[in-house]
């Protein structure tokens, strides 16, 4: 697969890959980490909050 987080994929994407991460709640972060809380619906995550 192509790299998500860099160059011209990203533009591909809604809103470019940005918007507000659903964890920490910043605002016109890139979103580029899928992250899949148990039971619950694929969410974009930001840098900060994928590993958690
Ligand atoms: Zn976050």
């Amino acid at each position: 697969m192509a790299k998500r987080y860099r160059g011209k994929s990203l533009k591909k994407l809604p809103s470019k890959g940005r918007g507000t991460c659903p964890i920490c709640g910043k605002t016109r972060i890139k979103l580029l980490y899928p992250y899949k809380r148990e039971g619950k619906q694929l969410l974009n995550v930001c840098k900060n909050c994928r590993d958690k």
